[in-house]
């Protein structure tokens, strides 16, 4: 009898491959991304030779490709106001504390048109997978309250 267990990602029930007796996620492509996502996270955060290797890594890639994105922002404006402002709010999150922000937020300052990046208050200054970029248009704006 073969004997099923339940996915680390999606929770289902599945039959571990014969040749692959500890596994432990199912073999979806969502699963299976899940799983190499989880392990180089933890490859990140236990291995500090692995850290430097992947920083080096990056670093060596993004040397040989600088043309490559140059030209890539050069032809795509909107990547290119994403990045300012994302990097805009990394300068800010160095510089205040999420207290701080939330006083930035509460600011009767009018919000422009733009690309923002929205992510949970609790996890903000934590870290910036859990982040959503998104557009905001403004259609309308409420009058300037009274000084
Ligand atoms: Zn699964």
């Amino acid at each position: 009898m073969k004997s099923t267990r339940l996915c680390l990602a999606c929770g289902n029930a599945f039959v571990p491959l014969l040749h692959v007796p500890r596994q432990r996620y199912c073999s979806s492509k969502a699963c299976q991304r899940a799983r190499r996502r989880n392990w180089q996270n933890n490859r990140l955060r236990i291995d500090s030779d692995y850290r430097d290797n992947q920083a080096r890594a990056q670093a060596k890639w993004r040397a040989g490709h600088s043309s490559y994105w140059r030209e890539y922002r050069a032809a795509h404006p909107a990547y290119r106001e994403r990045n300012r402002s994302m990097q805009r709010t990394r300068n800010a999150r160095r510089s205040h504390t999420p207290i701080a922000k939330m006083d930035v937020v509460r600011l009767p300052r009018p919000l422009d048109s733009g690309f923002y990046v929205l992510s949970h208050a609790e996890d903000i200054g934590v870290a910036n997978m859990n982040a959503w970029t998104v557009h905001i248009a403004v259609l309308s704006a409420p009058p300037a309250p009274p000084t």
